[in-house]
């Protein structure tokens, strides 16, 4: 068994690391190295467009929370033209989407956690919504360059444990009464691409695979020798990857790589104490 932290979570970020490569895996959360900037011009502008992103989930948060848009665009003006036109697309989606998406009680940035087997995973969501009717929605905000193909979308890990948890755990948000999967759609907006949201709707049998799935994939990780976390094959996933110096995994030059996939990556890797601000109990 693998030495992590006695109070160590799964979560989307590091299981989605070990399915990258098992190696980053390793050396990020069992040997706690340092998550250092990765060397390289191009490597400083992935990481200007990740700072980005991050400002960019403030805001949706802020906005979420009701601070008014006159406080907050005088900040966005000045930082970037992207990010305003990221957040004008926002303000675009917020007004058209009060009666379908955003109608209902909200919730943004909130924390889930359950257990499952001997470990515990956590969500933490860019917005929820509990609409009038029983469904919920799990929107999550993704400022990728394009929008990634349906497929891609819907074999991140991050798609099969947001909707999981919140059945799991989000009874206490309903009132006591168990959410039910069928009750549950989990739409990704692309502030690139913002009028193709795409919608997984959520069901029992996803539900049971998705357990399995989880299950199965903490299983394999806590079951591991410290020897056994190897290199990922598909060195696309060390284009950027802070840890290259560590496995002598050589540079790849931008047209050697899908770009796309490499802000996907990165973005999948954000560091974990961004991802997990603020906690419920289950
Ligand atoms: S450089 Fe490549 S092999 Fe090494 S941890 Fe990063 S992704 Fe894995």
């Amino acid at each position: 068994m693998p030495d992590l932290p006695f109070d160590f979570i799964f979560s989307q970020a590091n299981l989605q690391d070990f399915l990258i490569c098992p190696r980053r895996f390793y050396l990020r959360y069992i040997r706690r190295l340092a998550w250092p900037s990765a060397a390289g011009g191009e490597a400083f502008e992935w990481e200007r467009r990740l700072t980005l992103a991050q400002d960019f989930h403030h805001l949706a948060h802020q906005k979420a929370l009701g601070i008014a848009d006159e406080l907050l665009e005088p900040f966005v003006r000045e930082h970037s033209a992207e990010l305003f036109d990221w957040w004008t697309q926002l303000g675009r989606f917020w007004q058209t989407e009060q009666e379908g998406i955003l109608l209902g009680k909200r919730y943004s940035e909130l924390v889930l956690t359950a257990a499952l087997d001997n470990a515990r995973l956590i969500a933490k969501y860019d917005l929820l919504v509990a609409h009038p009717d029983g469904r919920w929605s799990i929107v999550d905000w993704k400022t990728t360059r394009q929008k990634p193909a349906p497929s891609a979308i819907k074999a991140l890990i991050q798609s099969r444990l947001y909707p999981y948890l919140l059945v799991r755990a989000g009874t206490s948000l309903n009132e006591g009464a168990a959410i039910e999967p069928e009750q549950v759609r989990m739409v990704y907006w692309f502030a690139n691409d913002p009028d193709r949201p795409e919608t997984l709707f959520y069901s029992r049998a996803q539900f049971q695979a998705d357990e399995d799935y989880l299950s199965h994939l903490m299983a394999e990780i806590l079951g591991r020798q410290e020897t056994e976390f190897e290199l990922t094959a598909d060195e696309r996933a060390c284009a950027y990857c802070p840890y290259r110096t560590y496995c002598e995994r050589a540079f790849l030059a931008p047209e050697e790589y899908d770009v796309e996939t490499g802000i996907e990556l990165l973005r999948l890797s954000l560091p974990q104490d961004w991802e997990q601000v603020g906690e419920i109990e289950y």
